[in-house]
């Protein structure tokens, strides 16, 4: 029996958000727009946040947590299963899709019972694979929309293996949601972005969409217009950002949260930008610098291999004379000439640094291999 449709979509919303606001004549690509509490605490701060987030004409779907996993005991848990006929009654009144986070295969049920249009699994969830599993069985048979944040760890195959337990119990609308990484210590984040494991993820899974959540990222609100810029920038298919009607007051997460009038100005200031154009003048320049750039790759290759065929002359001396591969001090001192010319030349310390471990790893592979010849 082919699963029951429950007719709203994740690509289908996004689409709508697409032609939206292309219609309104806005440039943006049309990144669709989630947001609303991090927690339902009454049924009137449910309502008033979605009927002040649907007067923005900006958001595509409410959000709300209805069950908390939160780190410390004594944190507000969430209000249960008695907040999903609020987010009921907060569709009815506004037309917006609704979308819960789900963490067991009960919290499934009476998601669906109340007509939660999209399900999410949090950080805390995908980090566990028993937690998922127990979700994803829950999910059989059901034609529901599931996005998958990533696990609070830096861990891409986590995040992967969750989405191949949700694949395999059926789901075909799966998207993904970049909230960050939690790390030991404070920085400016309360989760590092690590930017690259998202758009490894995007390149890894090309159909599912990648939504951005600059809220639980920065921690605060005064930095996410510039971590949702960055989203659009990087051509993030949505985002999900907490709104509060009085967010100092919010019972969860409150420093994160802003007002749905303030969300609104902040998606103003973004500037969305297209994947595409139709400029032949556009695409000819951009061809022209992209062959330029393949010349040049393909010479740093070429030198990259002469370098490489001199490491193997080196080890082949190192071997005859039973010298050890690794001399520490002729590393240093390649890498300190290295921080400065780059310097120079107008490339960052994190780059050189990385491109050079690239480098030597590579080199002592060489030698090793001569060696053990
Ligand atoms: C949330 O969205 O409110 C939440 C708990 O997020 P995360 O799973 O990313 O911590
Ligand atoms: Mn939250």
């Amino acid at each position: 029996m082919p699963p029951e449709s429950r007719g709203v979509t994740l690509q289908t919303n996004l689409y709508y958000a697409n032609n939206r606001r292309n219609s309104k004549g806005s440039s943006s690509k049309g990144m669709a727009i989630i947001s609303g509490p991090c927690s339902a605490e009454t049924e009137e701060q449910v309502v008033q946040t979605a009927q002040r987030l649907a007067a923005t004409g900006k958001i595509d779907m409410l959000r709300a947590g209805i069950w908390k996993p939160r780190t410390k005991p004594g944190m507000f848990e969430g209000i249960g299963a008695k907040g999903l006929p609020w987010l009921q009654q907060a569709k009815k009144l506004t037309g917006l899709p609704t979308t819960v986070e789900v963490a067991t295969g009960k919290q499934v049920q009476d998601a669906l019972t109340f007509d939660v249009d999209v399900l999410w699994i949090g950080a805390r969830t995908t980090v566990n694979p028993f937690s998922v599993q127990e979700v994803a069985d829950a999910l059989r048979g059901i034609d529901v929309p599931v996005m998958i944040k990533n696990p609070v760890n830096p861990d891409m195959e986590l995040w992967s293996g969750a989405v191949e337990r949700v694949a395999r119990a059926g789901i075909k609308q799966i998207g993904l949601i970049h909230r960050g990484f939690s790390s030991y210590g404070n920085t400016e984040y309360r989760n590092a972005p690590m930017w690259h494991i998202a758009i490894d993820m995007k390149l890894k899974y090309p159909g599912m969409p990648m939504i951005n959540d600059p809220s639980h990222i920065c921690g605060r609100r005064d930095i996410l217009l510039e971590i949702m810029q960055k989203a659009v920038d990087l051509d993030y298919d949505g985002l999900m950002v907490e709104s509060h009607i009085d967010p100092d007051k919010a019972w969860s997460d409150a420093k994160q949260q802003v007002t749905p009038e303030q969300l609104k100005e902040m998606l103003d200031k973004i500037i969305w930008r297209k994947e595409d154009i139709n400029s032949e003048e556009y695409h000819a320049a951009l061809e022209k610098l992209r062959q330029q750039i393949n010349h040049l790759d393909d010479e740093l290759m070429q030198i990259l291999s002469q370098r490489m065929k001199i490491a193997e002359q080196i080890g082949q001396y190192k071997k005859e004379n039973n010298i050890t591969i690794l001399q520490t001090n002729r590393w240093n001192e390649i890498i300190e000439k290295a921080f400065a010319k780059g310097e120079k030349n107008g490339l960052s310390k994190e780059f050189i640094m990385k491109y050079f471990d690239a480098v030597h790893m590579e080199s002592i592979n060489h030698q090793k291999k001569v060696m053990d010849s």
